[in-house]
């Protein structure tokens, strides 16, 4: 019996690890390093423009540029279980390749003349001096101030204190801070998601920016690691409740694996699967009256907050999908929705995929299982059920 195998989540007879043990291990490996090594730091990791709206409701679109950068100080210290960013960065990024990546963006773009909107991210905090050399941060501050153009920017909250706002609002009256809150919940944030910082902090962190006006975009994450699909609806609905009064916006980012994660681990293993387009659709349904109390749409006298989801890699097995034939009508009935606002996009959506979701969201709400009773949902049925 003493060499009887345990398994466990996270191996076999060894001592449990910690989560951020498991977070690090994938940095230092070799293709992570030769990855970092073969980026260009004079050109931002992507810039491209999609449809958006602009704060007083006006249709436009926004240019985002993803700034190739040393990455994210969390990151540095520990991570979130999700967060792929350190595939994408770079250590010795400094002002002089930022300042060429974003006169890069504004040259493709001829100085954003087209576009209503620009979105700035950096796979972290761009009011993080560690992260972000601070004459760039008033760079891009002052740039689309002086262009005219509405700015969003990425922020973690404890960036945020009163006098880093004040200095940024002397040179840009107006932007929006995103911040990725993903779950109003300090016990997911902790041992769900390993955030690094807790609701005290959010909080703070709305008080500092609606004392300079600011607008507030806040990010939900639907179905974190160890979570069972039916757990994951219930706190999404709680937690869009919650923060719907604070956030000018609500972005919900529906889990898709990236490389290297806590999360794809746990997919690999079969332990998690993301989320189905049926739970977003049940989602929207549910919160829809939070959002809209009388009804109404986007840009509506009623309108409390703006819900959006694009789910990324939707329809794709690491992103969030159904069966494989109705998920593209259910996509784009949910994007439709992220800019209308009217819940009569998500009318006549049905398949027969539908009930196997309905089942899994019913059993997992009444069994206690932690990580759920969900089983892949492409490829042979029979197949499915056995064992992994
Ligand atoms: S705070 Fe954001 S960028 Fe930093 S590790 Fe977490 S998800 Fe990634
Ligand atoms: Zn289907």
């Amino acid at each position: 019996m003493a060499d009887e195998v345990k398994l466990t989540m996270v191996g076999g007879n060894e001592p449990a690890k910690r989560l951020h043990d498991l977070i690090r291990a994938p940095e230092n490996t070799t293709w992570v390093q030769d990855k970092k090594q073969s980026w260009d730091g004079n050109e931002p990791a992507t810039v491209y423009y999609t449809p958006e709206t602009l704060a007083d409701g006006t249709p436009t679109t926004a240019v985002t540029v993803i700034l190739r950068t040393k990455g994210c100080h969390w990151w540095w210290k520990s991570g979130c279980t999700f967060c792929g960013y350190f595939n994408d960065t770079r250590d010795d990024i400094e002002s002089a390749e930022l300042h060429s990546q974003w006169e890069y963006a504004k040259k493709k773009f001829n100085d954003f003349a087209d576009h209503g909107m620009v979105k700035v991210y950096t796979s972290g905090s761009l009011l993080e001096d560690r992260e972000i050399a601070v004459d760039f941060q008033e760079t891009v501050l002052r740039d689309c101030h002086e262009l005219g153009k509405e700015l969003i920017i990425e922020s973690r909250t404890e960036q945020l204190n009163p006098e880093k706002l004040a200095w940024a609002k002397k040179i840009n009256p107006s932007f929006t801070v995103a911040i990725g809150l993903e779950a109003l919940d300090d016990e997911v944030l902790r041992f769900h998601i390993n955030k690094g910082f807790s609701l005290k902090s959010w909080y703070r962190a709305v008080e500092n920016l609606r004392a300079e006006n600011l607008r507030i975009k806040a990010y939900l994450m639907f179905k974190p690691p160890f979570m069972s699909e039916g757990d994951a609806l219930e706190h999404c609905i709680r937690w869009v409740k919650g923060v719907a009064e604070d956030a000018d916006e609500i972005s919900i980012n529906p889990m898709n694996i990236q490389r290297g994660t806590v999360i794809d681990r746990l997919f690999r293993g079969n332990d998690y699967r993301p989320p189905w387009l049926w739970s977003l659709v049940e989602l929207i349904e549910q919160t829809h009256s939070i959002i809209h109390p009388e009804g109404g749409r986007n840009g509506g006298e009623d309108q409390v907050s703006r819900l959006i989801i694009h789910p990324t890699a939707a329809g794709r097995v690491r992103g969030s999908h159904n069966c494989g034939s109705c998920d593209r009508d259910v996509t784009k009935a949910i994007e439709n929705y992220s800019v209308s606002g009217d819940i009569r996009e998500l009318e006549g959506l049905d398949c027969s995929c539908k009930a196997i979701w309905a089942e899994e969201i019913s059993l997992d709400n009444s069994l206690p299982m932690p990580l759920g009773i969900g089983l892949p949902r492409r490829g042979n049925k029979i197949a499915n059920l056995r064992s992994p």
